[in-house]
């Protein structure tokens, strides 16, 4: 009986649009122009561009809640407390091979907001190079010139308030950069002096101050801006994108809706086309099918986006056949050529004042900094760990000194190949961060906290390090025919030994930068107040394969998976053409951060914002859609 009636409801969706009754605590009809499968970053940017056209109908399905379930994902103070909460995954990697068979935790965005809800709030764009790139590669439109206007359009600057005792010397930034658009960029509020000593430490690496590191060129360092609106509350995709338009009546958003498998019927010419999805709707039980006239768009992601086209059926022959699922087209690109960036870090001891690391100390002091953030918007509740970040340029020169002529091979020049990140506080901690708790771990690998662990009424700041050149390519593959099994997640980080060497060159700067007075003048103890790895674990003058050994204990993911359906042609690794569509079959698109062929050199939620944005500007012009 139950089956019947799902069938009816499908028969009938195909004649005419009736509510779909079943579910109780919202009514959704049976067919919609477009279905976004997943309402992350990119799926809801899309969702509101569609719907300016008062008559494209258009029903997102997100697997999580409203992020507000969990309130801290709000403030900037709060994004510490995010992981293993009900709005992350909470996936774990594959042991990586080459970081001492360690299993890391791979945090990811579930509910409305998706990744933008949970992450860092560092924003930015990078460099105009790499898109130009991404063209080079058969990617017609997706260069800086087309994608620049867009995040021009869809952003908004909030100025800071200059009216406090911080120093607001880089806290600059070119206003032809924003427009009145609804994502909301700004400054943290509480500044650390060693922040500041941060920036003023460039120097030591070679990376130059700049005004902007918004507007194409993400080569220098300046105060960073992040996701946040004029009071400090994070502007995720959620917030900018789906809060201001919930009322469109063309616009269903469901949440707690796992889609489950995409739905293909067979044309008359033998393609096969997508015309709807199946979905569990989590509060009631039921299992519903729905019906999409133009098109089902893909976004959920890295990791679930290519789980979700091989469970029905696009992917490799393997993968098809080992999980038993009945093939609609054979791709051996689906899933592979996953690409991240990883992070490691030193750690020092400082000053109480030079870090936020005190506001944790107790439960008290946690709970009087949140106070304030609340009563008054100051405090060190007002700054994320860490948002401020230097890109810097290696040189041909330097590159091919240290034996990363590849990177130059690979056409990576005229962006920045590492990142530098300032983290007001311990991080990572080795002991939230990794399985076991220290020592050896449970996978054979050597755990962080064996080098130090820290002391809770102790500050520390961290100086991170992310290589961007990241040539080592991994894969996202099956568990099971069922998307509530998570994928298999294999980063592969290290598999590239060019990735080694800019790591290794990465240590010895990281240590150029604590040196420095304007950031050493903050620290407390021998050896710059370094604590970990220390001079007793990782002298000074120690080899490369000493010092990869801590890169390798150290390493944890920067959450910047992309890749695994890559934009490209078919024949080059490509799952998606430059309009998105998935190769093999009609009326589906993929639209989110799987597509990137190539990652920008920078932290990718602004990369993946204009993916949403020029995602809807290719999906109108396909339709023809005024609006
Ligand atoms: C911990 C963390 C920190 C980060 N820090 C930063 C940072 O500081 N700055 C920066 O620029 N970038 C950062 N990033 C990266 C950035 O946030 C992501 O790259 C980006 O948000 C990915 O967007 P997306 O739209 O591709 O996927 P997501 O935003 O992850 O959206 C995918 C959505 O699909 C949903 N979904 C999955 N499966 C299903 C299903 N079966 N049915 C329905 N829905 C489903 C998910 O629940 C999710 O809501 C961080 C990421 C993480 C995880």
């Amino acid at each position: 009986m139950y089956l019947s009636t799902l069938i009816t409801l499908t028969l009938a969706g195909a004649a005419c649009a009736k509510p779909i009754k079943k579910i109780k605590r919202q009514t959704i009809q049976d067919t919609y122009d477009f279905i976004i499968a997943g309402g992350g970053t990119a799926g809801l940017v899309i969702a509101n561009r569609l719907t300016e056209c008062p008559s494209t109908r258009v029903l997102v399905l997100e697997a999580g809640p409203e992020p507000g379930v969990v309130a801290n994902y709000m403030y900037p103070g709060g994004n510490q407390n995010l992981a293993g909460t009900a709005i992350d995954y909470n996936y774990y990697t594959l042991p990586q091979k080459n970081l001492n068979n360690r299993i890391l935790p791979y945090h990811r965005g579930r509910g409305l907001g998706g990744s933008s809800a949970i992450n860092g709030l560092y924003y930015g764009r990078g460099s105009a190079s790499v898109y130009d790139h991404w063209v080079q590669l058969g990617n017609q439109g997706w260069g800086w010139d087309d994608l620049y206007p867009l995040s021009i359009k869809q952003t908004h600057f909030n100025p800071p308030n200059l009216n406090d005792s911080f120093d607001h010397s880089f806290q600059t930034w070119d206003p032809t950069a924003y427009s009145n658009g609804e994502l909301q960029i700004a400054f943290q509020g509480y500044v650390p002096d060693s922040n500041v000593g941060f920036i003023r430490a460039g120097e030591a690496i070679g990376i130059p101050i700049v005004n902007e590191l918004n507007n194409g060129n993400n080569t220098g360092v300046k105060q960073g801006t992040g996701c946040f609106d004029s009071r400090l509350r994070r502007s995720s995709s959620y917030d900018a994108f789906y809060k201001p338009v919930q009322n469109r009546t063309s616009l269903d958003v469901l949440h707690y809706a796992s889609v489950t498998s995409i739905q293909f019927t067979k044309g008359s010419n033998g393609a096969s086309r997508a015309t709807g999805v199946s979905f569990t709707d989590q509060p009631t039980g039921q299992f519903i099918t729905v019906n999409a006239t133009k098109e089902v768009i893909v976004a959920m992601g890295a990791f679930n986006s290519p789980q979700l086209l091989m469970i029905s059926g696009i992917g490799p022959q393997a993968q098809l056949s080992q999980n038993g699922i009945n093939p609609v087209h054979i791709n051996e690109n689906v899933g592979q050529n996953l690409n991240d960036h990883c992070v490691f870090s030193i750690m020092a001891l400082v000053e109480q004042t030079a870090s936020t690391s005190s506001m944790s100390v107790s439960a008290s002091t946690l709970e009087a900094a949140q106070q304030q953030f609340l009563d008054s918007l100051t405090g060190p509740y007002t700054a994320p760990s860490g948002i401020t970040n230097g890109f810097q340029q290696l040189s041909n020169a330097t590159l091919r000194a240290i034996g990363a002529q590849a990177v130059l091979n690979a056409g990576l020049v005229n962006q920045s190949h590492v990142e530098f990140l300032y983290e007001s506080l311990f991080y990572p901690s080795g002991l939230a961060f990794l399985p076991s708790s220290g020592g050896t771990s449970s996978t054979g690998g050597t755990s962080s906290s064996a080098y130090y662990v820290p002391q809770s009424n102790l500050s520390y700041i961290s100086l991170t390090a992310s290589p961007l050149v990241a040539l080592s390519r991994g894969s996202v593959t099956l568990k099971s025919a069922s998307i509530f099994d998570a994928p298999n997640i294999d980063p592969n980080y290290y598999s590239n030994e060019t990735d080694r060497v800019v790591a290794i060159n990465a240590f010895k700067d990281l240590r150029k930068l604590l040196a420095h007075p304007a950031i050493a003048q903050f620290t407390i103890g021998p050896n710059n107040g370094e604590v970990q790895p220390g001079l007793a674990h990782i002298p000074a003058n120690a080899s490369d394969d000493t010092i990869f050994d801590y890169i390798k204990a150290n390493t944890i993911p920067n959450w910047h998976a992309s890749g695994t359906c890559q934009m490209l042609p078919e024949a080059d690794g490509g799952v998606v053409d430059s309009h998105l569509r998935v190769y093999g079959v009609q009326n589906l698109r993929v639209c989110d951060v799987s597509i990137i062929p190539r990652l920008p050199d920078v932290n990718l939620q602004g990369p993946v914002f204009m993916i949403g944005e020029k995602s809807a500007q290719i999906i109108k012009e396909d339709y023809n859609l005024q609006c």
